[in-house]
């Protein structure tokens, strides 16, 4: 298996190592090779990405992805919506569980308000939100595929407003009529409060592209932070795996950021690439464990930096490994 690493910007610069050496001590096998895209890259050589990196990455069989800084800019575009885009990766898994609940916010991850047709105009501008009926479909199905024998999925929408996702619920409820899978809807702004107030009423929830963007970083209180959320992108052909967070340049080199969201994004991988439910559940327990002896980063309360919360997770597999 190849697996290409992105460290990126920021903070992916900290934590990819981190995950990528979980992988290497779970799967020996595994070969990695690091492609260069994002800010810092553009601000070197005046490309973020090229299309020699898109090529690179369709050709590995999954990519560990940090965190690409994308400045609010008129003309630059950010390089993670371009390679969804590109790869097609067009579910996006936000898995978010703890004390009672276990969520998996199922985002479509290629259109809706980040489909890039937009324009600033000298007295106004505009995005479109463009929802297609394959994006649609294709993402309910996904969505209703995630749902466990008699649960139910929710869709999160603003149909009471806005057009595009009354097209969008109505493909919603069709697909997960046709899979035989119970569906319940909320308008996803009462949801990013209900989500947080009774946070085990949820199950699986699809919602379009921004509105599964806001929805988990509302979620990651739940948690408590951004640091500890991984995600997946998933298509029919490529998959990608990363932080929910992005490069934090607030906290960038500071030996500050917890690792744990791009550990558990290395989990994902094993899980969904390799199909080792085994290697990954060990990262999760050797990360349960490192916690459970009080060993934190800042953002959980504690005083242990990036590198030595790292070196304990690594410590721990390698000895799950060798008993
Ligand atoms: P982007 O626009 O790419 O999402 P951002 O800086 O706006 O980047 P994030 O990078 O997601 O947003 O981070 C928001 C804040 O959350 C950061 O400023 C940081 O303080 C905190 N944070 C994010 N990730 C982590 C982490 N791994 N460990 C600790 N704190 C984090």
């Amino acid at each position: 298996m190849r697996v290409a690493v992105v460290e990126g910007d920021g903070i992916g610069r900290e934590v990819i190592p981190v995950a990528k050496r979980a992988l290497e001590v779970l799967r020996p096998d595994i070969e990695f090779f690091p492609v260069e895209v994002g800010y810092g890259r553009w601000e070197r050589t005046g490309h973020a990405i090229t299309d020699d990196e898109l090529r690179e990455l369709a050709s590995a069989d999954a990519i560990l992805f940090g965190a690409v800084t994308t400045p609010p800019s008129p003309d630059y575009r950010s390089v993670i919506v371009r390679i969804r885009k590109e790869l097609d990766l067009y579910a996006n898994l936000r898995p978010v569980w703890g004390n009672g609940f276990d969520i998996m916010i199922v985002r479509e991850n290629t259109e809706g308000l980040y489909s890039g047709v937009e324009k600033i105009e000298h007295d106004s501008a505009c995005t479109v939100r463009c929802i297609t009926r394959r994006g649609s479909e294709r993402i309910a199905r996904f969505a209703c595929g995630l749902a466990r024998p008699n649960a139910f999925i929710t869709i999160g929408h603003k149909a009471n407003v806005l057009k595009s996702d009354v097209f969008f619920r109505e493909i919603c409820i069709a697909e997960a009529t046709a899979a035989g899978v119970a569906w319940k809807e909320c308008y996803i702004d009462a949801l990013c409060l209900d989500i947080l107030q009774h946070p085990e009423r949820y199950a699986v929830i699809v919602t379009t592209n921004m509105f599964g963007d806001i929805l988990s970083d509302v979620a990651a209180y739940l948690v408590g932070g951004l640091g500890l959320l991984p995600s997946g992108n998933l298509g029919d052909r490529h998959a990608l795996f990363e932080p929910v967070h992005g490069s934090a340049p607030d906290i960038a080199g500071k030996n500050l950021a917890n690792p744990i969201a791009a550990l558990r994004s290395a989990a994902m991988l094993l899980e969904h690439r390799a199909n080792d439910r085994e290697a990954a559940h060990k990262i999760e327990k050797a990360i349960n464990a490192v916690r459970a002896r009080g060993v934190l980063t800042r953002d959980l309360g504690g005083n242990h930096g990036t590198v030595e919360f790292g070196n304990e997770v690594i410590r721990e597999l390698e000895s799950m490994i060798r008993n």
